[in-house]
């Protein structure tokens, strides 16, 4: 098996699934340019924790230089607690929790040695490692197909000026509005992120600012709290300076509400300047009075450590929950490809698109390495996409309805299992 010559890569978003490529490809001595649209190196996240599943540590295990840091909160498991606060059920499931931040920074100082507060001693990088730019305030317009090359226009954030750069290999690392994939699949407005019915509410609290007597249930264990229709969960993410000090950590609730898409959405989803938002209001958007029924409504129903989370969150940032996947990966006979929320978004209850890009990463190394075809690649990362999306429906369903809407998803999700599994069956027997 032949390794490939090195290309000139241009990366399109400089976030996780951007970043990882960014260092898996310079790792093996080709070019890579990532072309980010946000002018900050230095950038927050959005109060919400990131689980580094199996396929994230693995990357980060061969890819970090920095590995005798920890990054994640170690979490030995869930459990499930009632109103009164007491225990239910615990399930044995370790989880490393991190922070977007933390992830980022770590990334960073991998790819091109950012010095932050996360990573303020990057080890130098390997001189047979190939060019590392990170390119900020550069927003990616469009792409043409030129020969055997594509040429990726952007627009200079600062100047408006356009100009274009030739790649071998363009990634699309641009997130669930991605810019690159709308060139190729022009979505409608209801096809791009159809909303799924329900709101995730998220905020993080310092461990030190939460009673004792909350932080004597929660443990160090993800904790769960279930009524109908609502659901919420907490569990503790690196502070943010990086900190994984007890009491400097954080302590991070999702709180999933169905919000039927009518006068209620509305409601919630316009902000304080009287503007309606279709996805997501950033912390300090919410209404406050809006806010208030929701702290009331916990108040009323959820057990005393969630209501004290709530209660000391005032700024909470508010997600439309919603997922969506694309029927292609490779555009331009390979010269272009999807990765991460790009390709497939899920609904966060399985706290997998870390996962998914690191997936996407490990994936493309092995074609870099000759050891699988592009055709192999788009095949094994669109069925990672399928099921982990139809599984985060399946989890989402089960919490916010029940019913006929969860047989149906469970149907879907056998369905497309029992699809995969003959596809590799017939596959196999007729390899050559
Ligand atoms: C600032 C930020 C904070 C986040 N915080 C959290 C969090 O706390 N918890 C969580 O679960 N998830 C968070 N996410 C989302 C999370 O990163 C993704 O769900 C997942 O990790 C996969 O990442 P991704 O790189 O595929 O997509 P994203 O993280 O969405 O990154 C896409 C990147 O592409 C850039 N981009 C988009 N369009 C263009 C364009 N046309 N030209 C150039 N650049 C472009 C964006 O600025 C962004 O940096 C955050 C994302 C961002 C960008």
């Amino acid at each position: 098996m032949q390794e490939t010559p090195s290309l000139n890569v241009v990366i399109v978003g400089g976030s996780i699934a951007g970043l990882m490529h960014g260092i898996m490809l310079s790792r093996l001595g080709h070019h890579v340019h990532i072309l980010e649209q946000s002018t900050e190196n230095f950038r927050h996240g959005q109060a919400a924790g990131i689980r580094a599943g199996p396929e994230a540590q693995k990357f980060l295990s061969e890819f970090d230089l920095h590995k005798h840091y920890p990054y994640a909160v170690d979490c030995p498991g869930m459990q499930f607690i009632n109103k009164k606060s007491d225990y239910e059920r615990f399930v044995k499931f370790p989880m490393k929790q991190t922070s977007w931040t933390m992830l980022y920074y770590r990334l960073r100082a991998n790819f091109d040695g950012l010095v932050s507060k996360h990573c303020p001693a990057p080890l130098e990088l390997a001189s047979e490692a190939g060019n590392a730019k990170y390119d900020l305030g550069k927003r990616v317009l469009g792409l043409t197909e030129d020969g055997s090359q594509v040429q990726v226009q952007y627009r200079d954030v600062a100047t408006e000026e356009i100009k274009t750069v030739q790649a071998d290999l363009v990634i699309g690392a641009d997130g669930s509005y991605s810019a690159i994939r709308r060139i190729f699949r022009p979505p409608s407005e209801r096809e791009d992120r159809p909303y799924a019915g329900y709101l995730a509410l998220r905020g993080g609290i310092l461990e030190s600012e939460i009673s004792q007597a909350t932080r004597d249930v929660l443990k160090n264990n993800f904790t769960v709290f279930k009524m109908p229709k609502n659901y919420i969960l907490v569990y503790a993410i690196p502070g943010h300076d990086g900190s994984l000090e007890p009491g400097n950590r954080i302590l991070n609730f999702v709180w999933y509400h169905n919000c039927p898409d009518d006068f209620e959405f509305q409601e919630v989803m316009t902000d304080i300047s009287g503007q309606t938002h279709r996805s997501t209001l950033q912390p300090g958007m919410l209404r406050p009075e809006v806010w208030e029924q929701q702290v009331k409504f916990a108040q009323a129903s959820f057990a005393a450590p969630f209501v004290e989370l709530v209660e000391k969150t005032s700024q909470p940032f508010v997600a439309a929950v919603s997922d969506n996947i694309c029927d292609r990966a490779t555009f331009m006979n390979g010269k272009v490809i999807l990765v991460g929320d790009a390709l497939a978004l899920f609904r966060p209850h399985v706290a997998l698109s870390a996962n998914q890009a690191a997936y996407d990463c490990l994936e493309l190394q092995k074609v870099l390495k000759g050891e699988i075809s592009m055709k192999q690649w788009e095949r094994n990362v669109l069925g990672y996409a399928a099921k982990t999306r139809q599984l985060s429906v399946v989890v989402g369903t089960l919490s916010q309805y029940g019913g006929w809407k969860l047989v149906q998803s469970v149907l879907v999700y056998a369905l497309l299992l029992l699809r995969q599994g003959i596809l590799s069956l017939v596959r196999w027997l007729t390899r050559s």
